[in-house]
């Protein structure tokens, strides 16, 4: 009997990632569902301590595999780690983030299992038993396929434990309830050394200085119609006065004027900022699918037709080279009063 929704709860240096809360957050809303528990499998080294945090986000139970084998992620001592606790523990479903970790972690995860695996989810239900072809209470994994122009339901095909990942910034985690009551269980696993063929031998740490667009309130993000470094040295400076993230659509990363990690939509990241600024951009559907949940949305560009107007909760029908200064100034203005 399978049971469960399980959370790989990822930390990087001790600390857990946004995107382990949202799924706890969706965890939470499945189990509900299913009259099941949600168990965080929280692997590190002397990490134990972050499990109540797990537990004030959702999870009932936290399975603990405290060893120094995994005191910084690699490929191999994670999977024997991870797949040891779901061989034992049979959960009826385990939800990874989309992101670097994960998206190396499930797939290996999934080819060991020999279980199916659903990336980059953007709705997760279960079945309720009205569709005749689906037995009730199934996970139902939601996508974008065909380039982002169709969303398609999967189901897992096998019995067994049914596996998706889900990028951050899609799901939404709960408030933090730091009254909630759970099981800390300290797992032991016993590694195989002899399968361990590659060594971290140093950690370079990318100084960008710059925060995370996922995790930013403001985000000034700029599209072909900004057009170059130029026009993004402006954002930047726009980006400053709201002490904001600049970001970009695709268009300009592929251009080589923005890095991918600053990229917004299906094949960049997702974004749920308080305040989303869209400027140049036309609208695509996969630009859409990584920024639409924005809190609020406004749009500059010259084109009054062009779909990103659609979304867009305020929109200015101009050129941004004109723009995106008059409003850096006013904007100066206006804070420093
Ligand atoms: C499988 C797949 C995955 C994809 N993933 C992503 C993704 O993750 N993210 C993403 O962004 N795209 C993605 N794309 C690409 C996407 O389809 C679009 O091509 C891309 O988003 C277009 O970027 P853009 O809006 O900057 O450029 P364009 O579509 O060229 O739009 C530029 C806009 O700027 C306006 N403009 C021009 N000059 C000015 C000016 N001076 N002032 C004001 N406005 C001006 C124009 O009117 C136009 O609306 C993907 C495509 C595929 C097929």
């Amino acid at each position: 009997m399978n049971k469960n929704v399980y959370v790989f709860a990822e930390q990087r240096e001790g600390v857990i990632q946004p995107v382990a809360l949202e799924l706890l957050g969706k965890a939470r809303d499945l189990a509900d569902v299913l009259g099941e528990k949600v168990v965080a499998i929280l692997a590190g080294y002397q990490i134990a301590d972050k499990a109540n945090e797990l537990i004030a986000y959702g999870a009932d139970d936290v399975i603990v595999v405290d060893a120094p084998e995994l005191k910084d992620y690699i490929t191999e001592q994670y999977t024997q780690a991870v797949y040891t606790v779901i061989n034992e523990m049979n959960p009826n479903v385990v939800l990874f983030g989309a992101n670097t970790i994960g998206r190396d972690l499930a797939p290996r995860l999934s080819a060991r299992l020999e279980k199916g695996l659903t990336a980059d989810c953007t709705k997760l239900e279960i079945s309720d038993g009205s569709d005749p072809k689906l037995e009730a209470k199934k996970l139902m994994m939601t996508r974008p396929a065909f380039g982002g122009n169709l969303m398609a339901t999967i189901v897992a095909a096998k019995e067994g434990v049914q596996m998706a990942t889900v990028r951050p910034g899609v799901m939404q985690k709960k408030d933090k309830d730091e009254s909630r009551k759970g099981n800390v269980i300290s797992y032991n696993v016993t590694f195989d050394p002899s399968k361990f063929a590659v060594k971290l031998l140093e950690t370079v740490k990318a100084d960008k200085g710059l925060v995370d667009i996922t995790e930013a309130k403001i985000l000034v993000s700029g599209g072909r119609g900004v057009g170059c470094k130029e026009g993004f040295d402006k954002l930047t400076a726009l980006a400053q006065v709201l002490d904001a993230e600049v970001s970009s659509s695709r268009a300009m990363v592929d251009a080589g004027i923005m890095p991918h990690d600053r990229q917004v939509g299906q094949t960049g990241k997702t974004v749920r900022p308080n305040l989303y600024f869209a400027m140049g951009i036309s609208g695509a559907i996969q630009h859409l699918a990584g920024m639409e949940e924005s809190d609020l949305i406004i749009a500059v560009n010259k084109d009054k037709f062009a779909p990103i107007f659609n979304v867009a909760d305020m929109g200015i029908v101009g050129d941004v080279n004109k723009i995106v200064p008059m409003l850096t100034d006013r904007l100066q203005k206006e804070l420093k009063k």
